[in-house]
C-alpha cells in the first residue's frame, strides 16, 4: 500500500527559482552543511576502525529491515508485557485518530513534542490542531520553524535555512505578541534563554507528550531516543501520557544491534562520538517511581514502508536519518530543503519520497535533483545505493511514459549519436561548426533544446579545434 505524504502546492520550477533567488537562504544552508560535513569527516578520521564500525551498523540495520514483520511482532509482544499499548497504523489518518482517542479519554488539550520526522511525514500537528489539540514543538530548531509557520529543511537542523538574525526577529515578534521581554541580542545565549523560558511553561502545562524514536529494540521492547538538547527527556517525563510515533523501519532486533548502531546518528550527522542524551524507555512509570508517564503508547507506522520493503529498494529503509547525505549533496547545498517540496529532502528524500508515495508524486525529485556525483554514497553510513536508485527510478519513469515527448526524443537521439564511435565523431564535428553561435568571451554560454537550462548558471570551454580522436588519427596516418 502506498503512503500518504503532504507536498508544497508550488511547482518545481517555482520552488527551485524561489530558493536560487534567495542569497541569504543559500548562504545559511551552505554554512550549516559545510560545518556538519567537515565535523563528520574529522570525527571519522579519529577512528582507525571507522569503516568496520559502519559495516557493522549497516549489517545490523539490514538484518532488521529484512526481518521487519517478525521483529515488529516480537516488539509488540514485549511492549505489551511491559505494560505499553502498541499498535501498527497504516497512515496519517489512523495515527491522528488514535492519538485523538487517547487525548479525549484523558481530557488532554495541550501537547508537547520533540523533533520527529515521522510526525512531520504524517503532518501530525495540523491533524491534531484540527481536533482542538494545541501542539508545541520543543526542539529549538523545530520551535523556530513552528513560529515561522514553516517545515523543517534539514533532518538534523530543521532551521538550517535561517540565521541568528532571522531567529532574533521571530523571537522578538513572539515576545511582543505575548507581552514579555524578548532576547536582548542575536547571540546564542539570549536566544536560547528566551526559548528555554517560553518552552518551560509549555512543558509544565502539557497533558500529553509525543516523541519519535531513533530505534526500538525488539528483544526487550525498549524505545531509544538519541538527542542533543534534552527537550525529549522533558517531553517523556513531565506529561502524564507519552505517545511514541515511529516508522516500522525503526525496529532493530537486539541490544548487540543497537550497540552497533547507537553512535551512528551523532557521528555521521554532527561529528560527535555520541549524542548528549541517550534515553532508553521500557515502560510507563511503576509504583514507587518518581518520574515518567502514567501511560505509554507506541504507534508503529507503515505509510508505504511495507511496500518498499518488499521491493528492490528495501535498503532505503535502513536510513537512520543522520543527514550526512544532505550535507555533501551539491543540489541540496544550492537550494536547501524546501525546494524538494515534501518532508524529506537531500538525496535520500529524492529517492524515498517517490518510493513511499508513488512515482507520480513529485516526479521531478529523482529526475532533476541529482547530478549522480556519488558524494552521498561515500557519506552514507548505511551504504544505501542512492545513485543506483536514482537511475532505476528514472528508468521506471521513462518506461511508464512519464517523460515529455521532447525529453524522450532528445535522449533517444543523443543515445543513438553517442553509442557508435563514428556517429559520435560526426556529432562532434557538427557541433564544432555550430558552436560559434553559442559562444561569448571564448566560452560556450548557451545551447538549444533541453540543455538550455544547464547553461543558465554555467558556461563551458568550447570543443577543441582538434579532438583527441582527430589528433590520434592524424598521428597514425601514413
Ligand atoms: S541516506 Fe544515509 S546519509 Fe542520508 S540520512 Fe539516511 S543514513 Fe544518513
Amino acid at each position: 500500500m502506498r503512503g500518504v505524504l503532504t507536498r508544497d502546492a508550488a511547482t518545481w520550477p517555482v520552488r527551485r527559482d524561489r530558493a536560487l533567488a534567495n542569497p541569504v537562504l543559500r548562504a545559511n544552508v551552505k554554512n550549516v552543511t559545510r560545518r556538519l560535513a567537515g565535523a563528520r569527516q574529522r570525527a571519522y578520521a579519529d577512528y582507525a576502525t571507522g569503516r568496520a564500525m559502519r559495516t557493522e551498523a549497516r549489517d545490523a540495520k539490514r538484518r532488521a529491515i529484512h526481518q521487519m514483520d517478525g521483529m515488529v511482532q516480537e516488539l509488540c509482544a514485549r511492549l505489551a508485557a511491559n505494560g505499553v499499548s502498541a499498535v501498527v497504523a497504516d497512515g496519517p489518518a489512523e495515527v491522528a485518530e488514535h492519538i485523538t482517542r487517547i487525548a479525549q479519554r484523558r481530557g488532554a488539550r495541550r501537547v508537547v513534542k520533540s523533533k520527529s520526522m515521522m510526525t512531520e511525514e504524517l503532518d501530525l500537528n495540523r491533524r491534531l490542531g484540527a481536533v482542538g489539540l494545541s501542539v508545541r514543538e520543543t526542539d529549538l530548531g523545530e520551535y523556530i520553524i513552528q513560529l515561522l509557520g514553516e517545515r523543517p529543511s534539514h533532518l538534523l537542523a530543521p532551521a538550517a535555512h535561517r540565521n541568528r538574525q532571522e531567529v532574533w526577529e521571530v523571537f522578538q515578534h513572539t515576545a511582543d505578541a505575548a507581552g514579555v521581554t524578548g532576547p536582548t541580542s542575536s547571540d546564542v545565549g539570549p536566544l536560547t534563554a528566551f526559548a528555554r523560558a517560553r518552552l518551560r511553561e509549555d512543558f509544565l502545562a502539557a497533558d500529553l507528550g509525543i516523541t519519535g524514536a531513533n530505534f526500538l529494540v525488539a528483544e526487550t521492547g525498549t524505545v531509544v531516543l538519541v538527542t542533543n538538547e534534552g527537550n525529549a527527556d522533558m517531553v517523556v517525563s513531565l506529561p502524564p501520557v507519552h505517545v511514541v510515533v515511529a516508522g516500522l523501519d525503526k525496529v532493530v532486533g537486539t541490544w548487540d544491534d543497537l550497540a552497533a548502531l547507537i553512535q551512528q546518528p551523532a557521528l555521521s550527522g554532527v561529528g560527535q562520538r555520541l549524542s548528549a542524551y541517550t534515553t532508553l524507555i521500557s515502560g510507563p512509570r511503576q509504583p514507587g517511581e518518581l518520574e515518567g508517564p502514567e501511560e505509554l503508547h507506541v504507534i508503529l507506522v507503515d505509510n508505504g514502508r511495507r511496500a518498499v520493503q518488499a521491493g528492490p529498494y528495501a535498503d532505503v529503509l535502513t536510513c537512520i536519518r543522520c543527514g550526512a547525505c544532505y550535507n555533501v549533496c551539491p543540489v541540496y547545498r544550492q537550494v536547501g530543503g524546501h525546494a524538494y517540496g515534501s518532508t524529506y529532502a537531500g538525496p535520500i528524500g529524492a529517492v524515498s519520497t517517490p518510493l513511499l508515495a508513488g512515482l507520480t508524486f513529485l516526479p521531478e525529485l529523482p529526475r532533476s535533483l541529482c547530478t549522480l556525483c556519488n558524494a552521498c554514497v561515500e557519506a552514507c553510513p548505511m551504504d544505501i545505493a542512492l545513485p543506483d536508485h536514482f537511475i532505476s527510478l528514472r528508468r521506471e519513469a521513462a518506461e511508464a511514459g512519464m517523460e515529455t515527448a521532447a525529453t524522450r526524443l532528445t535522449y533517444r537521439a543523443w543515445g543513438r549519436m553517442w553509442s557508435s564511435p563514428r556517429r559520435y565523431q560526426r556529432f562532434v564535428a557538427w557541433a564544432r561548426r555550430g558552436q560559434p553561435l553559442m559562444m561569448r568571451g571564448g566560452k560556450l554560454v548557451r545551447s538549444p533544446g533541453l540543455w538550455r537550462g544547464w547553461f543558465a548558471t554555467r558556461d563551458m570551454p568550447p570543443i577543441a579545434p582538434e579532438t583527441f580522436h582527430e589528433w590520434w588519427a592524424r598521428r597514425r596516418a601514413p
